[in-house]
This record gives C-alpha cells, structure tokens and sequence, in this order.
C-alpha cells in the first residue's frame, strides 16, 4: 500500500480527464478515482500476481503518446506510465507491469506499416504491427521477417525490444531505428531512418556513441516506431531433424557446435528436449535437433549431404529426417511451426501456442493453463547445457515440476536456454511452479547462466545479475536526467 500513499489521486484524476479530453473517453477504461483496480478480476498464463493498475490508455496516434506524456509530466501525479505494444509477453508476465499504482499505455492501436522497402531490406512499422501482419505484406517479395516461434499476434517491436529472440537470430538485430517519445515528450529518432532525399545505407549504430540499445528493456522513453531490417529470402531451404538420446547428449551438442562453428548451418539452431517437445505439441521422445540450411539450390543442395555425412560419421543420432525429402507429420507441430518460421511464416505458430496453453491468443491470459519461462545464457558447449540439464533436474526433484528446456544456439559459442514450466494452474500447483521459478534463479545464476530476459516477479534480480554495479549506476544516473518525475513506471530491468 505504499505506492498508493505517494500516489496523488486528485492531479491522477485531473491528467486521465485531460487524456480523455485529447483521446476520448473510449480509449481510456479507469477504475474508481483511480483507487481501485481490476487486480481481482485480471489474470496473467504465468498465474504472476497481478499489480494494482489505475487505468489503461490506448492511444491511437503518435500525437496522443506525446500529449499523453506530457499530461502526465505536468500534473505530477506520482504514478508512472507502463508501456505495452500487444502486451503478449506470455511467460514473463504478459501485459503485467512490476509495480503497483501504474497507469498502463497499449500501443496496440498504434499499428501503421508506415513504410517497406524491399530493395534495401527495410520496414518501419508501429508497435501494434503484428509479425502476421508484417510476413504477409512480405510475402511474394524477395525479403522475409525473421519471426520468432510465439504467436503470428504479438508484436515485432514489443519483442525486439525485450530483446526476444527469432528463428533466424536475436531480435535486437533486426533493429535499425527507433522512434522513442523521451519523458519530456520530446520525439527522437535514434539509429538509422530512411532519408528521404538520399538513399544511406542501413547502419544502426550511426557514427559517435550508439543510443539506440539504450531503449531496449528500457524505461527511458515510449517506442512509437521501429525501423526492421528485413532478410533475404532464401532461395531454398532444408531443415534436418536429427534425434538424440540423453547419454550422447554432451558429444551430440559437441558435434552440433562444429557445425555451427563451421557455417553449415543458417538461423539459430535449435534443441527441444523430451519434455518440451511434448509441451509444444511435437512426437514425444529424444532430443530433437533441427538444423537449417538456406541459400542456393546448390548450396542447399551440398551442405545437407555433408551434414547428412557427418551426422553418419559421428553415429551419435539415431534418426535423421530431411524436410525437403519427408514432410512434416501433420500431428508434429514442434517440426511444422519451426520449419515455417524458418522461411519468415509464422502462419503455423498458433498450433504450437494451442499446445502449449490450450487456448488462442486472445484467450491465453484469460483462459490458458500454466506457463512460466525462465530464460539464462548459457555457454554452447556439452558440459555446460548437460550441467543446465541437471539442474533442472534438481529442480524436478525439489519441486515435483518438470521444466522443458529448448536450446537456441545464437551462435557457435552462445545458447539462449529456454526453460519452459507448464502447470496446470491450482493453488497447489501455481504455488510450485513459482517456487521451481524461484529455484531456478538461485540454481542457475550459482552456475553462472545468467538470465537475459526477467519476469516480472524477478525485477529485483536486477542488480544481482549486472556484471560490474558501475554500469547499472550510470543507468539510475541517465534515468534521473531524463525522467526526474518518473513520468514511465519502473520496468523488469530498470
Ligand atoms: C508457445 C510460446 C512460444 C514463444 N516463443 C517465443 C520465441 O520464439 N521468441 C521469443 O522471444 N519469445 C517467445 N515467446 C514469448 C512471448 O510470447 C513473445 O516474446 C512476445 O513477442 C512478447 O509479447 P509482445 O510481442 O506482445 O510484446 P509486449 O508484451 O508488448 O512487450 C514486451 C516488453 O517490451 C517492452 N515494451 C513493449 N513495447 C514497448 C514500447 N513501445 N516502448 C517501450 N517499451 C516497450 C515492455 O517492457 C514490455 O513488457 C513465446 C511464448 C509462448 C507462450
């Protein structure tokens, strides 16, 4: 309740009316003079309490962030702003903010493709443009989204800018630019923006110190646009599903890394084990590899034969699949989704959602089951994702849940870990799923896997997971500079 102390419930009273004269009413949904929220009635996939939130605003137009901003930076009301662009951040809190006595901002109204230009391999585009949105416009063309494996209905640059990660690499390099309403309300651009006189070339991190990564899980400024940098579309591609069990598991991920070392393989190799190729709806067994190759005809053609050799050479798999040769099982969503948002189609991804939580993605938070992720970096290397193994496997033992993990290789030396525990959500068993959560910060941050993305019961971590505290001043310090009145809300990571 000491939020709501500080809170100034008349000047909040007096900036929503203000909002609402600029918005209209219907933009806007508020809670009782603000004192009360819908906490109780609201519910989040992870079953993470839900915070006291005043109201929400759902602006339309970069004008009405900039008048909200400023109404908000005028009439001190001590209650930040928490920013969403589709609020689907499903794992990790969905649309929850970390603190209590926030006003919510959804940017999902926000949902302009303002510009795609295929030729130089950029689009600028709104927070509420969904990856659905932007692969279809892409489609037909010679440039492709690098889509993650979430549902076609979240949102590119609310993904990005947690720092979430695609089929083809980490979000954050698809970023060229960012459109960022400052706490002031000033508008910038940092990054690189098309010119409109002249063609430039893409460079995000312009000439002098770099300011666009200083927005990303950041609480310095409300993103209204993004410039994505687009792929080349592959000519043609091939995935190889290779199958391994549990005792060749430190030699298979050796042999694996080579052949990432060795560039045999395009976008972020993945590995679901048993338990998590079941949870998204994939055939239960092994340890699933797969492993694209992109590129040429010919190039296609002659890696997936060498790795095919390979593969034959080292006997560590037993089974290897070829996508071009075998398709997909019709059942086996896990292979059919990945093989998809490989080519830049997220199209098949809400079957694996579906598996995972049971409902669609408008009815994941309301309806879904249990679903918590923890997500730590982990070195590419046998011993270290065996070690990551075993200590979900501690976790198993403590707590009676059984987290899936799935390997992202980023590359030849870096794996984002994704932990994946599903619950079925009773008190008994959301109690132990958020302990197995808790454990698994303790255990892994021991280890030295340390997170990349926090939940939003997790924010308090923060300091503990920077490498050197200086940095994480100098953070408070810019933030003091920009937002002395805290105009936006504390985040999960500052
Ligand atoms: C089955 C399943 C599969 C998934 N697969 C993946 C995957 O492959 N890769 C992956 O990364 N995630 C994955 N997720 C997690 C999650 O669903 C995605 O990361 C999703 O894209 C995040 O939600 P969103 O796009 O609506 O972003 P939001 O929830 O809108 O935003 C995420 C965060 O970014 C910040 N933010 C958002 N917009 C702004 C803004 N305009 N200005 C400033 N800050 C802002 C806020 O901190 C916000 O909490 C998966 C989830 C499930 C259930």
């Amino acid at each position: 309740m000491d939020i709501l102390n500080k809170v100034n419930f008349t000047a909040l009273q007096n900036a929503l009316d203000h909002v609402a004269l600029v918005m209209g009413e219907a933009n806007l949904s508020r809670h009782d003079h603000g004192h009360f929220s819908d906490f109780h009635q609201r519910r989040n996939v992870s079953q993470f309490r839900c915070r006291n939130i005043f109201a929400i605003i759902r602006p339309k137009t970069l004008d009405h962030v900039q008048d909200i901003v400023r109404i908000f930076g005028r009439f001190k009301t001590n209650v930040g702003l928490h920013v969403i662009s589709t609020g689907r951040n499903w794992g990790l809190g969905s649309a929850e903010p970390t603190t209590d006595g926030v006003v919510t901002l959804d940017l999902a109204n926000l949902s302009t493709v303002r510009d795609i230009d295929c030729a130089s391999g950029w689009a600028v585009i709104e927070p509420g443009v969904t990856q659905a949105q932007l692969a279809q416009r892409l489609a037909g063309t010679d440039r492709m989204l690098n889509v993650t494996a979430s549902s076609g209905h979240t949102s590119v640059v609310g993904n990005a800018l947690d720092r979430g990660v695609g089929l083809r690499r980490q979000r954050t390099e698809d970023l060229a630019g960012l459109e960022v309403v400052l706490p002031d309300s000033e508008i910038i651009r940092v990054g690189w923006w098309p010119d409109e006189k002249r063609r430039t070339s893409i460079n995000p991190h312009g000439v002098g110190p770099s300011l666009l990564p200083l927005f990303t899980q950041s609480n310095l400024g409300i993103v209204t646009a993004a410039v994505i940098r687009l792929l080349h579309r592959p000519e043609k591609q091939c995935v190889l599903r290779l199958h391994f069990s549990r005792d060749t598991l430190e030699n298979a991920i050796t042999e694996l890394r080579r052949w990432v070392a060795q560039d045999l393989v395009s976008g972020v190799l993945k590995i679901y084990d048993a338990v998590s190729t079941q949870s998204y709806g994939g055939k239960p067994g092994q340890h699933l590899a797969l492993v694209c190759v992109s590129g040429t005809s010919g190039r296609v053609s002659a890696i997936t034969q060498t790795l095919i050799d390979e593969a034959r050479a080292c006997s560590l798999f037993t089974s290897v699949t070829r996508s071009d040769l075998e398709p997909a099982a019709s059942n086996d969503f896990v292979t059919q989704v990945v093989e998809h948002a490989y080519a830049g189609d997220p199209s098949k991804n809400e079957h694996m959602l579906r598996c995972a939580v049971g409902q669609d993605a408008d009815h994941v938070d309301t309806d879904g089951d249990g679903w918590i992720f923890f997500l730590p970096l982990v070195p590419f290397n046998g011993r270290a994702v065996s070690r990551a193994l075993e200590l979900i496997k501690q976790i198993h033992e403590k707590t009676g849940i059984r987290a899936g993990s799935t390997v992202n290789a980023l590359n030849a030396d870096l794996v984002d870990l994704v932990v994946s525990f599903k619950f079925v959500p009773n008190p008994e068993n959301t109690a132990r799923a958020h302990l197995a959560l808790d454990i698994a910060y303790k255990l892994f941050v021991d280890a030295g896997f340390i997170p990349y993305r926090l939940d939003v019961d997790h924010a308090h971590w923060m300091e503990k997971l920077v490498p050197d505290p200086s940095a994480h001043n100098l953070v408070r310090r810019i933030k003091q500079l920009i937002d002395p009145d805290a105009v936006i809300a504390p985040g999960r990571y500052a």
